[in-house]
């Protein structure tokens, strides 16, 4: 058997592992998830869980049967007896929004913030910044309209790129209007390209009939070079009194909080539950085709999905992206800490002992022990190995009078300390 993960899926791994870069590493992957769920709990997220899979039909209609995902991406689930009903998520929105209303939290104060991460779906061709297990940090807003709300969500997503020390990131910005605005625009782009569809990729050709505004998302340079030739007008022109006044809105409030940001016409959504605003954040590390994250008002997709009418607003980060993207940018994390206290014993009688004073310190920080007894010179050596800022030897003379000579790694100085006193003395460094 090949040792051999599966194609697009990585492994994350601990440090000091041979050949390890910024993009696998465990302890750079927890740091940035560690600050986006620092910033949206400032914000007053609260944290939610939902399965890894969930009904095929709930992400058809959550995520569109019109996209690549739902039509090309799935994984589907077999198990005994229940064979394709159900496929592993290829995003958080739709079960976050079926929790929502399935677990009654509409009874809580609105607008609900909630949180999530963790690995998604999709079975898409593998290449940098794109693979078939990734994982997201998901933020969605439920119970809201105001303007006021799209401009603090785009708003946290540029304060964790702050935090995380990243300066290559651009907003773009666009909004796609309410659904009788997308309908004129439709009607719009139908006339307007009808007489070209000869010259249409056949995806594009596909898309006139159902669905006109992805084919400004098409992929196809013979698609662009089109749409350029024929100065085709943004969405943006089409905007109602309503969405242009909700969208001057969120730009005025982007604006006064210092957010940079560009208005991008080439932002669509084209299924019928997005409202108004849209966003994705860019990152030149990433490719030019790939977000680092993107997020967008969804009005209409709790009842899309069978629910009552509720409001909605949400956005994702790809973790591995924004890893990718803290890597091209050279951006130096925080070096993972290790043990508070390494603690060996110099002979065997005394091995229990070691470790019984680390697992009762342990209550009050990290706390690592040999698993043998080692001469002081190893004992060093492997504690500054572990990166512990303290270490302590225990042969029988502290055995015997309850005190050790903690020593600190980086300065060298000594101080004894009593064994009951050891917690206090580390509550003491945290
Ligand atoms: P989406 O749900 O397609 O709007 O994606 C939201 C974010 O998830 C993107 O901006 C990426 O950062 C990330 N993402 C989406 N698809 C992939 C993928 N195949 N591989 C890695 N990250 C992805």
């Amino acid at each position: 058997m090949a040792l051999q993960r599966p194609k697009g899926t990585q492994d994350h791994l601990p440090e000091g592992s041979p050949k390890l870069s910024l993009d696998v590493k465990a302890s750079a992957f927890a740091f940035v998830q560690d600050t986006a769920r620092r910033v949206m709990e400032r914000a007053g997220a609260e944290f939610i869980a939902t399965p890894l899979f969930e009904e095929a039909e709930l992400v058809r209609r959550g995520v569109g049967g019109s996209t690549d995902i739902v039509r090309k991406e799935m994984f589907t689930v077999y198990y005994f007896g229940d064979h394709g009903g159900y496929v592993l998520r290829p995003e958080g929105t739709a079960s976050i929004v079926r929790a929502y209303l399935q677990n009654g939290l509409r009874q809580l104060p609105a607008p609900l913030k909630l949180w999530t991460h963790g690995p998604m779906f999709r079975a898409e061709n593998v290449q940098k910044g794109r693979l078939r297990q990734f994982h997201q940090v998901d933020y969605e807003v439920l119970g809201s309209k105001d303007p006021l709300i799209d401009a603090e969500s785009i708003w946290l997503m540029w304060e964790v790129v702050r935090e995380l020390g990243l300066s290559g990131v651009r907003v773009k910005l666009g909004s796609i209007g309410d659904p009788a605005d997308r309908e004129t625009y439709n009607t719009y782009l139908q006339e307007l390209l009808a007489a070209h569809v000869d010259r249409l990729s056949d995806d594009s050709k596909d898309r006139l009939g159902r669905n006109p505004m992805r084919i400004l998302d098409s992929k196809s340079a013979g698609d662009q070079a089109l749409i350029a030739e024929l100065g085709v007008r943004p969405m943006l022109d089409f905007l109602g009194e309503e969405a242009r006044a909700h969208f001057g809105a969120v730009q005025g409030y982007l604006s006064d909080w210092g957010v940079p940001f560009d208005l991008d016409p080439s932002i669509v959504r084209g299924l019928d539950y997005y409202r108004r605003t849209a966003w994705e954040l860019h990152h030149e590390g990433v490719g030019a085709k790939s977000a680092l994250g993107g997020g967008g008002r969804y009005d209409g997709l709790a009842a899309q999905l069978g629910g009552a009418e509720v409001p909605g607003i949400g956005w994702a980060f790809g973790i591995e992206r924004l890893l990718l993207a803290l890597e091209a940018e050279g951006v130096q994390l925080p070096a993972p800490e290790g043990p508070a206290l390494f603690l060996a014993a110099l002979d065997e009688e005394n091995v229990g002992l070691a470790a019984r004073i680390a697992l009762e310190a342990r209550s009050a920080a990290r706390v690592e022990f040999a698993y043998r007894a080692l001469k002081p010179g190893n004992a060093f050596r492997e504690a500054d190995r572990r990166r512990a800022r303290y270490a302590a030897v225990i042969g029988s003379e502290e055995a015997a009078g309850g005190v050790l000579n903690v020593k600190s790694l980086a300065t060298g100085a000594q101080r004894a300390v009593s064994v009951s006193e050891l917690r206090t003395f580390l509550l003491e460094q945290a």
